[in-house]
């Protein structure tokens, strides 16, 4: 089901004369890795290490593989070009193999005439037929192009939509070829415009009202529990794609500056247990957006993002309210 171009692979680690190769790939590429070494095994004269940590995107390359691997190999995300990373790192895109043509006649007659087309890495090799499709059914399809977070033309990540926002006064629509809520959920509540979700996994198509009025109904119950918060923890993600230390600072003056506490921590993987020892009413994350999203429950104080805090301090409108990016 999916290309991990192991050719392409030799011979970029053959080209790098590499002895140790390091692999790494988010938790759903895990159960193929052992496949992968033996083919690579079989191909090269390298020998293969695991980065077996949770990997969550290519904002997440762990560059301690440096010290006991030559190069790395990174699968199932493309490279962050804004992160500028050495080029003894290898991003293998891990495209997906799939036939989205029987959700076509579901589709057709939920499509307005402007659409905006969008879809994460391992489905863009789809968006050129999809939008001819689209045209032959007498729609008018933009395709945007992104920021420094994305590769390509139609890419969105969880949190960089800039190829949707480019385009959003030319479409009334944007349909969103993929699997996941989270990636249209930022589409649909940053744009406010309607999003069809195409999943040729789930073989579904879906819109996400519901659910992104459920969502900010959550992020609003969470504002107003932190309303009171006298002390703030600030969380920073060591990540190198996730860091906003600067950012973090400024919240901290923010914070001081409004009357409340606020400390700053740092740290790889976030989770509840670690941030026990410190006192603090609510948790301000500047690390990946879907962690105040995603994980709030198994938080006990709330957790918001950046704009959400100023929300909770009475700097910024609820009206003006966006989910966060980076
Ligand atoms: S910060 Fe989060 S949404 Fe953005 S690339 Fe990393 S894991 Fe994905």
């Amino acid at each position: 089901m999916y290309d991990f171009k192991l050719d392409e692979v030799t011979e970029w680690i053959k080209s790098k004369n590499a002895k140790v190769v390091a692999l790494q790939m988010p938790e759903g590429l895990k159960v193929y890795c052992q496949k992968i070494i033996a083919d690579l095994e079989a191909k090269t004269q390298s020998t293969f290490v695991v980065m077996a940590d949770p990997c969550y995107g290519a904002c997440d390359i762990s560059m301690d593989f440096q010290k006991f691997a030559d190069v790395l190999v990174h699968f199932g995300h493309s490279e962050i070009p804004s992160m500028h990373v050495k080029d003894n790192i290898m991003f293998v895109e891990a495209q997906i193999e799939t036939d989205y043509a029987p959700l076509l006649p579901k589709l057709l007659p939920n499509l307005k005439e402007h659409i905006g087309l969008v879809s994460t890495v391992q489905y863009l090799q789809y968006l050129p037929s999809l939008r001819s499709w689209l045209e032959g059914n007498g729609r008018k399809v933009y395709i945007g192009r992104g920021g420094g977070r994305v590769k390509y033309d139609g890419q969105i990540l969880g949190c960089d939509i800039s190829a949707a926002t480019s385009i959003e006064n030319d479409v009334e629509q944007f349909l969103y070829l993929g699997t996941g809520d989270f990636h249209p959920l930022a589409l649909a509540i940053q744009t406010k415009k309607p999003v069809i979700v195409m999943d040729p996994i789930a073989q579904e198509v879906r819109e996400l009202k519901d659910l992104a009025e459920r969502v900010l109904r959550q992020r609003h119950g969470a504002i107003t529990r932190a309303s009171g918060a006298k002390r703030y923890l600030i969380l920073v993600s060591t990540k190198l794609g996730q860091n906003r230390t600067e950012l973090a600072f400024r919240l901290k003056q923010i914070a001081m500056e409004n009357g409340r506490k606020a400390d700053v921590v740092l740290m790889n993987d976030f989770n509840p247990d670690s941030l026990l020892p410190f006192e603090a009413d609510a948790y301000v994350s500047t690390a990946c957006p879907r962690l105040a999203v995603d994980d709030f429950l198994r938080y006990p104080k709330p957790i918001l993002t950046p704009i959400e805090m100023e929300i909770s301090m009475g700097l910024r409108k609820w009206s003006d309210y966006q989910l966060d990016s980076i």
